[in-house]
C-alpha cells in the first residue's frame, strides 16, 4: 500500500524569501510543490476553478485571455471580505484536491509544500503536513525585496502584508525557522542543514509505521 510522504510546509510573508528557499530545496533533489502556482492555473483559461468563479463573479472578472484577471479579482478580494471569501470557497478545495494529488504522486524522500497563507487562509481542503518551516526576516527586508522584483509601491505592499499574519504570529506557529537576513550563502547552508533534518525525521516517521 502506497503511504503518504513526509510533508514540511514552507510559509512567510510576500518577499521573506521562500521561493528562493524552493529552489535550493529542489537542488537537494526534493520536489516542491507551489500553492500559487497550481492556482495560477486553476483560474486560467480551461483552468478548473473556471466556471465556479464564473458563477461567483460573472463573466466580467476575465481578462483577454479568457482566464481570471487575477489583478482585478486581487483588487476586489482586498476591499471586500464576503468576496474574499466566496473567492477562496471556490478556490482552496479545488487546490486542496490538486495538492493532495501532488504530495501523493511525490517520490523524493519528503515533499516541500510553498504555501504562503499556511496560517491566513481558513476555508477548508487545507492538505495536512508534518512540519510548518517559516522563512523570517525583518519587514524592511521584505519590502525593500518585493519594490525591488516588482512594480509595487510602499504603499501596495504594506496593504498586502496587513492582509497576512504578523510575524509574531507565524512565529508562534512555526516549527522551525529560517531566518532570512542574510546573504544568499547563509541561507544555502540553512537549507542544507534543515534538509538533512527532514530527511532524518522522514525516515522516523516512515520506520514508525512498520
Ligand atoms: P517570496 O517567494 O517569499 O515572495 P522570494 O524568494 O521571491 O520571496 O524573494 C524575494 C526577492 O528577494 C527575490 O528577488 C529574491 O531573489 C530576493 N532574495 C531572497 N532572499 C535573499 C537573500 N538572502 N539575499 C538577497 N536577495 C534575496
Amino acid at each position: 500500500m502506497a503511504t503518504s510522504p513526509y510533508v514540511v510546509a514552507l510559509t512567510g510573508g510576500i518577499g521573506s524569501g521562500k521561493s528562493t528557499i524552493a529552489i535550493e530545496f529542489a537542488a537537494h533533489g526534493i520536489e516542491c510543490i507551489d500553492a500559487d502556482e497550481i492556482a495560477r492555473r486553476q483560474s486560467a483559461k480551461g483552468g478548473a476553478a473556471l466556471p465556479g468563479l464564473i458563477a461567483a463573479f460573472g463573466s466580467g472578472i476575465l481578462d483577454a485571455s479568457g482566464g481570471l484577471d487575477r489583478a482585478a479579482m486581487r483588487k476586489l478580494a482586498f476591499a471586500d471580505d464576503a468576496a474574499r471569501r466566496r473567492l477562496e470557497a471556490v478556490l482552496h478545495p479545488l487546490i486542496g484536491i490538486e495538492t493532495e494529488a501532488a504530495i501523493a504522486r511525490a517520490r523524493s524522500p519528503y515533499v516541500l509544500w510553498v504555501v504562503p497563507l499556511l496560517f491566513e487562509a481558513r476555508s477548508g481542503g487545507k492538505p495536512r503536513y508534518d512540519r510548518a518551516l517559516v522563512v523570517d526576516c525583518d519587514e524592511e527586508t521584505q519590502i525593500a525585496r518585493v519594490m525591488k522584483r516588482s512594480a509595487l509601491s510602499r504603499d501596495e505592499v504594506l496593504a498586502i502584508m496587513a492582509h497576512q499574519v504578523t510575524r509574531k504570529e507565524r512565529l508562534a506557529l512555526a516549527d522551525e525557522v529560517i531566518v532570512n537576513d542574510g546573504d544568499l550563502e547563509a541561507l544555502k547552508a540553512a537549507v542544507t542543514r534543515l534538509h538533512e533534518k527532514f530527511i532524518a525525521l522522514a525516515i522516523d516517521k516512515s520506520n514508525e509505521r512498520l
